[in-house]
């Protein structure tokens, strides 16, 4: 797992990279977990608490529920991302 690929906010294996192979580069692409705009509220350190705070006062809720794997967990997604919440 290539830590470039992950939602900075939720941690969801986003599958590409976020910000680009280089890191610097963000795709302004949609996280289909949390809607975050890679690019925009994962742009700074308080973006990202804040975007985090707000996705996970819902819950967890997918933003593209349709992408929502079934065997999904918000747990586990957020310990293998290593965000404490
Ligand atoms: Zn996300």
């Amino acid at each position: 797992m290539d830590s470039k690929m992950i939602c900075k906010v939720c941690g969801l294996d986003y599958g590409d990279y976020t910000w680009g192979k280089d890191g610097q580069t963000p795709s302004f692409e949609i996280c289909p977990c949390c809607g975050t705009t890679f690019g925009y509220e994962d742009a700074t350190t308080d973006g990202i608490l804040r975007k985090r705070s707000d996705w996970l006062e819902g819950n967890g809720k997918w933003f593209m529920a349709k992408e929502q794997p079934s065997d999904w967990d918000l747990e586990t997604q957020l310990k293998s991302a290593g965000i404490k919440r």
